[in-house]
């Protein structure tokens, strides 16, 4: 399989790879199992101190490493910086809170008996990551595990290898050990034989529910631990009693971020009866707004999907809706032609059952609004999914709002904001938007052996 860097924005070919051949995928493994060991004998405190040059390499560095985003998936130059000072600020929490989540846990209601568990690092870690957050989806699994001492193995997406390239060498730059971090550009049947490999012990994917699948068969296949962070169809719900005006405009950034290719970006918005008709009037208005262009531009507010083949795929997506009975409520969906992969902004009334767009996941611009009449029929709507990562919901009642959170079958819900990740607080679905946790002391904790000590 080539690993190509194509600018989604033109179409030009960057650069081409080679793959990685059966002796890189030994070398890699090899060199991991090697760092596993010696990593048993050092200090939290040193590896924190590493992590630590890590992020501030990223950080004193932010338009260099912001670049290979925009041009490898097309993600908005602001938003590419963006992205940078997040995946430092990932870096930084496990710098500052790693050794306290991995403490001993004492357990002292045993009258002649004590007990304690400690957390051990377990091996290498196999990740295969999607491109849409080409860096912080890498510095989820790698932080909390190099504090750990497990070492990483990468498979990024095969769209982005300069941002893979690009973390590997600011890995390398602030003086992290051989084998704690390896990229390699395998295809998918090298994942397997890694997978299979007894230098492996953990598995963490983040992508599409088809390709976890495939790779969480795999881990089973070989017993090996698995985190999945998967798709989903989020639900943003807009009560009678919200402010719209915040729900408008929280909607755009939820729906628009990063060309709609977010996980958890907002995918169905179910709106109550009084607010339906206004609610599609600011969002359609906003969404008119929006300028197409090149990801550089600073007056460009809307990026191109990250391939031609993103932008296909969704596009007969859109088409199927309309053949399934999908209606269509505002924006045109003739195709962009050209070699770039832009895509415009669409609004569809709730996808029903029976359309066999009901309950995919519109992975860019695509909005569909359903009318709920009362909070019952909110809950129904938004339960009828196959997918449970994330959601919002907005109102002016917080406790009707937290009471409707806890009926909503996600793993995550913002309420009267858009659902964002924060490295201090956990994130993952349920469903078959995946299991497991990312981020803050969950996140540290789904590599580890707990280890009873008892006497
Ligand atoms: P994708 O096609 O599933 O690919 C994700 C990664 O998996 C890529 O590295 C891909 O490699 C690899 N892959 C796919 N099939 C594989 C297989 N059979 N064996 C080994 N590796 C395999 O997803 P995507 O289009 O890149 O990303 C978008 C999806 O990710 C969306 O569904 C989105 O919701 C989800 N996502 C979830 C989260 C979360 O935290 N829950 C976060 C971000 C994105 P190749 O590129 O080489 O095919």
């Amino acid at each position: 399989m080539a690993y190509k860097a194509i600018n989604p924005y033109n179409g030009e070919l960057i650069k081409e790879f080679p793959s990685a051949t059966k002796q890189d995928v030994e070398h890699a493994l090899a060199t991991a199992d090697q760092y596993y060991h010696a990593a048993k004998t050092q200090s939290y405190d040193e590896r924190a101190h590493q992590l630590q040059k890590l992020a501030t390499e990223f950080r004193q560095n932010i338009d260099q490493y912001a670049k290979p985003l925009t041009t490898n998936m097309g993600k908005l130059f602001s938003e590419a910086q963006g992205e940078v000072e997040k995946n430092a600020a990932f870096a930084e929490y496990y710098v500052k809170h790693g050794a306290e989540a991995l403490q001993n846990i004492s357990y002292n209601d045993v009258p002649d008996k004590t007990a304690y568990v400690e957390f051990n690092s377990i091996g290498a870690i196999m990740t295969v990551e999607p491109w849409n957050f080409p860096y912080t989806q890498v510095m989820r699994v790698f932080a909390p595990n190099f504090i750990i001492g497990n070492p990483v193995i990468l498979k990024h997406a095969s769209i982005v290898p300069e941002c893979a390239m690009a973390f590997a060498s600011a890995v390398e730059k602030a003086g992290i050990p051989a084998g704690a971090f390896t990229n390699l550009f395998v295809d998918h049947d090298q994942v397997e034989q890694i997978i299979a490999d007894h230098r492996i012990q953990g598995v963490a994917l983040t992508g599409s529910a088809g390709a976890g699948n495939q790779v969480a068969a795999q881990a089973g296949k070989y017993l090996k631990k698995s985190t999945m962070e998967l798709g989903g169809t989020d639900v943003f719900i807009v009560l009678d009693d919200a402010d719209l005006e915040a729900a408008i405009k929280g909607a755009v950034a939820a729906r628009l971020k990063n060309a709609g290719q977010v996980c958890t970006a907002a995918k169905r918005f179910i709106v109550q009866s009084n607010y339906y008709a206004d609610f599609i009037a600011g969002l359609s208005t906003a969404f008119a707004k929006q300028k197409l262009g090149d990801p550089f531009a600073a007056e460009t507010t809307l990026a191109p999907l990250s391939s031609k083949k993103a932008q296909q795929k969704l596009q007969k997506q859109v088409q199927d809706a309309i053949a399934g009975g999908a209606k269509l409520l505002w924006g045109d969906p003739t195709p962009i032609e050209g070699p770039g992969a832009q895509f415009s902004p669409l609004i569809f009334a709730g996808i029903q059952p029976g359309n066999p767009l009901f309950d995919q996941e519109f992975f860019g611009p695509v909005a569909q609004v359903y009318q709920a009449a009362d909070d019952a029929e909110v809950i129904k709507i938004a339960n009828n999914s196959n997918f449970g990562l994330g959601g919002a919901i907005y109102s002016a009642d917080l406790e009707r709002a937290k009471r409707l959170a806890s009926q909503i079958e996600t793993g995550q819900i913002a309420l009267n904001q858009p659902l964002n990740s924060y490295p201090n607080f956990p994130f993952g679905g349920v469903k078959q938007s995946g299991y497991g946790r990312e981020l803050s002391d969950f996140g540290i904790r789904e590599f580890v052996n707990a280890k009873l000590i008892l006497y």
